[in-house]
């Protein structure tokens, strides 16, 4: 037996014109399949309804929202390292630059202990400057591009290797220098 329209306007419950009403109601008398059908589907609309959706685990968004706390403090606290190396590459490149000139003149001990005594100034300064910017971004969301940290580094490493080369000098011979 062919159910359809009826099978279709039994189950997307629209509205019918009366003759199809008719047309229905004469199907159902014969159609022991539709009847059932016809019967059960309020049964299952509120059953569809009575069930309560799904629920998260209790603790959920408490749980997300102190993870992404935590990982935003990370982030954070890689930018701030980042910012502080950078810094303290920059101020040693400066330092270096400036002393190159007296190189000759000094003794390696008096241009190791001004050398260690200014990083030490500069790391304190620079920790200083880091807690500054850790309030800085704790107000405002961590928005600053990928592409800025990923120069910062590239001038870091660059730095580095200055201050490398720079210390290959100082330790030199001393007669190469005279
Ligand atoms: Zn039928």
């Amino acid at each position: 037996m062919n159910h359809q329209p009826f099978e279709r306007w039994l189950l997307d419950g629209a509205a019918l014109n009366p003759a199809q009403q008719a047309q229905l109601q004469k199907h159902l008398n014969s159609c022991k399949t539709c009847r059932r059908l016809s019967c059960n589907l309020p049964r299952m609309e509120q059953k569809l309804f009575a069930t309560p959706p799904a629920q998260p685990r209790s603790g959920f968004a408490q749980r997300f929202q102190n993870s992404l706390a935590a990982r935003q403090a990370a982030r954070q606290r890689r930018q701030i390292w980042s910012m502080i190396f950078s810094g303290l590459s920059v101020g040693l490149a400066i330092y270096i630059y400036q002393i190159l000139p007296d190189l000759s003149r000094l003794s390696i001990g008096t241009i190791f202990s001004s050398l260690i005594n200014n990083i030490l100034t500069l790391i304190s300064s620079l920790l200083h400057l880091g807690q500054i910017s850790n309030y800085v971004l704790m107000g405002i969301p961590p928005s600053i591009p990928l592409a800025v940290w990923v120069s910062l580094t590239t001038v870091f490493l660059i730095l580095s290797l200055i201050w490398v080369l720079a210390l290959g000098r100082i330790l030199a011979p001393k007669g190469e220098k005279a």
